[in-house]
């Protein structure tokens, strides 16, 4: 893997598919909307309508999803779970199966991903509305209602003690990803195509010129340019994260999103931005989440403890590279 790229942060990834034979029955055809508080893009290469029916089945679970997971929807069992005292008896099991999946990731990373980090997180926007740091006490408070391991999890029951508040933002995008992807393998007529959900993409199936599906990352500090391309197969899910994406300004420094559970602030691990390349979109989305906190060495150790299968391409703060052996050549 190259180790030095000058100005190397990752951001969003930008997709390049082939603008020639595409023509005929498996003509590319693209659909845009906002998801998930991110803009969706879905490329998709099939036969007549197939692609029509494509874009109308991952709006409806896109949106479905968002119904479930988003905080901002009052009626979502992550807000409903949120405001009640000791839990909800009747989540989907989509959410449950999300959660399960949370609660290990956050057990194998030592609670470095953490999905009960929501009053947290408000925290950091509050106080970027009224241009403060937070207390030493306020931090306090919040760290004590954190513990992914203490949501109770049985059937379609989601039980938790008072004050745990739950934020799927670090792992939903990843299992959307995943999901979409699912259901468009198996749609009759697509040959092949690409999910991008701002920070997670994922592609399936094959182009019709035989050639494979190209993904750019950009520089986020200047987003004309790009830091290079690499190959990404169907089957794997590629997540980013990084400290430049959502922030708040307080003072006139940026607080970026990705907090510390040990600190309650930021993390400063010595990375700016983290891609990771799994199977499984949750995974791939946790893990790159949690890497801008564990920092390197304990991201080198944890891929050497097996416990997760995952490719990782760290970027540093100044802007050097390092990578897993595995991971595709940036080009
Ligand atoms: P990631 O690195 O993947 O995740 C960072 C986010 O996870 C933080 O924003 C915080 O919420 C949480 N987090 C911070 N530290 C940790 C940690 N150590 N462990 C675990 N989690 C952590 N945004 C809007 O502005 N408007 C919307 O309407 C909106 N709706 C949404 C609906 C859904 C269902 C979801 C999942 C998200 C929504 N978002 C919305 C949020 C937004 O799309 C992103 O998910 C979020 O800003 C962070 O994603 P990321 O990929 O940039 O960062
Ligand atoms: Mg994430």
């Amino acid at each position: 893997m190259e180790t030095r790229v000058r100005c190397a942060v990752l951001a969003l990834v930008f997709v390049l598919l082939c603008l020639s034979g595409c023509s005929g029955a498996d003509r590319k055809q693209t659909d845009e909307f906002y998801g998930m508080g991110t803009l969706v893009t879905v490329t998709l290469y099939g036969e007549g309508r197939a692609a029509e029916d494509g874009f109308a089945r991952v709006r409806a679970l896109v949106a479905e999803l968002e119904g479930l997971w988003s905080l901002n929807v009052e009626t979502s069992d992550i807000a409903r779970l949120n405001r009640s005292d000791g839990g909800i008896p009747d989540a989907d099991e989509r959410t449950v199966a999300l959660l399960e999946k949370a609660q290990a990731l956050c057990a194998a990373t030592d609670g470095n991903f953490d999905v009960t980090l929501a009053s947290l997180s408000a925290l950091w926007q509050n106080c970027g509305d009224e241009n403060r740091l937070p207390t030493d006490g306020e931090i306090a408070d919040r760290l004590a209602r954190v513990g992914t391991g203490r949501l109770e999890l049985s059937g379609t029951a989601v039980g938790k003690p008072e004050g745990v508040t739950v934020d799927l933002g670090a792992i939903a995008k990843g299992e959307a990803v995943s999901l979409l992807i699912r259901l468009l393998d198996g749609t009759e007529g697509l040959t092949g195509g690409l999910v991008s959900m701002g920070s997670s993409i994922a592609v399936f199936g094959g182009k019709p010129d035989g050639k494979p599906f190209r993904v750019s990352v950009r520089d986020p500090k200047d987003g004309t340019k790009t830091v290079g391309t690499l190959t990404l197969l169907p089957g794997e899910v590629l997540s980013v994260s990084g400290d430049y994406e959502r922030f708040v300004t307080i003072d006139g420094e940026p607080y970026h999103h990705i907090l510390d559970p040990r600190t309650g602030y930021p993390s400063a691990s010595g990375l700016s931005s983290v891609a990771v390349i799994a199977e499984d979109g949750a995974t791939a989305d946790a893990l790159s989440t949690a890497f801008m906190v564990m920092g390197e060495k304990k991201t080198t150790d944890f891929r050497q403890s097996g416990a997760y299968a995952f490719e990782a391409l760290l970027i540093r703060t100044d802007g050097t590279l390092a990578g897993t052996a595995g991971m595709p050549a940036l080009e």
